[in-house]
């Protein structure tokens, strides 16, 4: 069956990523190892497995990871890592375990405060003291690919765009070679930031995270806390559709789709997807933009209207 896409001329250019979390529950994993094989399909360039608060879910990362790696097939399998509540030796032995797995890429994090998003962080005493520090110490060893956070609405305890922009400097000047960015739903932020960013002299590829909405009432919660904006014209797009999932279901995959195939024209080429651990949407989403599928052949036509410096 032909898919009907919103970018067919530029498929096979796109490079995807997907972001899963360690789940919880053996029924959570067995979906996982589904939704993984499932999206599979779209040959993403990596994939990335969440760390999470506190280090509260390392061995669950861990067996996430190997089974990405080891079951999945998926050689590029990045292990997100975070500073949080744990020493230098602590950290480097999570990073030996993630390496023994067979994991050469990493996003280097420092982590929420472990009494939540809002407190104040500070380091473990004899911890590394941010995410630069992590990043210069995965760096000091060589042969590892090292992914960073960015934030084009800025993180919320910066105190302004700038601050955010010196540590992004930070993290690449110890040695981090792409950002993955917070999501956000307007366009014209991501360009605005990408814009300091480049006159700030940082040129490692800026990927934008997409945030494919499967429930909007936990999106505007969680946008809240991470500080990021959820535009009018997505509330008037989706709110009045939680008790129709279908209608709900196709609204959120033209978003999405419509959100990425914009940033394409403006040049952006690498997208990084917050999967929430479900096919479904994402599926519809990547069979919608035109990404381009293992089993279908590749055309490439047409150069995008307009480009930004990524
Ligand atoms: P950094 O990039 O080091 O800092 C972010 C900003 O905060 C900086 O720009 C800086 O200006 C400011 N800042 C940092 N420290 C201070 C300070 N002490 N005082 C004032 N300002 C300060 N969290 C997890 O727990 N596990 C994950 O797997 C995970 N994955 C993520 C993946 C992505 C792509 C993103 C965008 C975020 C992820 N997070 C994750 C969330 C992240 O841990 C939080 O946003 C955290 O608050 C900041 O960590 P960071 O590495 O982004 O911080």
């Amino acid at each position: 069956m032909a898919i009907h896409t919103l970018y067919p001329a530029e498929r096979g250019n796109l490079t995807l990523s997907f972001e899963y979390f360690p789940p919880k529950t053996d029924e959570a994993e067995a979906q996982l190892h589904q939704t993984v094989a499932e999206l599979n399909v779209f040959q993403p360039g990596f994939v990335s497995v969440t760390y999470g608060a506190g280090g509260t879910t390392r061995e669950r990362s861990l067996t996430a990871v190997a089974h990405m790696i080891g079951d999945a097939g998926v050689a590029n399998t990045a292990a997100h890592l975070t500073c949080v509540s744990a020493t230098r030796a602590e950290v480097d032995h999570v990073i030996d375990a993630f390496t023994a797995c067979g994991v050469k890429h990493f996003v280097a994090l420092r982590g929420d405060p472990p009494a939540g998003i809002g407190s104040a962080y500070q380091p473990h005493p004899g911890g590394y003291e941010n995410a630069a520090a992590l990043v210069a110490a995965l760096a000091a060893r060589g042969g590892l690919e090292i992914s960073v956070s960015a934030y084009p609405e800025k993180h919320p305890e910066s105190a302004d765009v700038n601050a955010d922009i010196d540590m992004l400097k930070r993290k690449v000047d110890n040695g981090a070679t792409r950002a993955l960015t917070q999501f956000f739903f307007d366009n014209d932020d991501f360009e605005r930031y990408l814009e300091r960013v480049r006159a700030a002299g940082i040129w490692i590829p800026i990927v934008p995270g997409i945030l494919p909405i499967n429930n909007f009432a936990q999106v505007v919660r969680f946008a809240g806390l991470c500080g990021a904006r959820v535009p009018e014209v997505l509330r008037a797009r989706l709110a009045h559709l939680d008790d129709k999932p279908e209608e709900r279901f196709h609204e959120a995959t033209h978003i999405a789709a419509e959100q990425i195939v914009d940033l394409a024209r403006r040049g952006v080429r690498d997208f990084h997807l917050y999967t929430m651990n479900r096919s479904p949407l994402i599926t519809a989403v990547c069979d919608l933009v035109g990404f381009a599928r293992q089993d279908a052949p590749v055309a490439s036509i047409a150069a995008p209207a307009r480009r930004m410096a990524v």
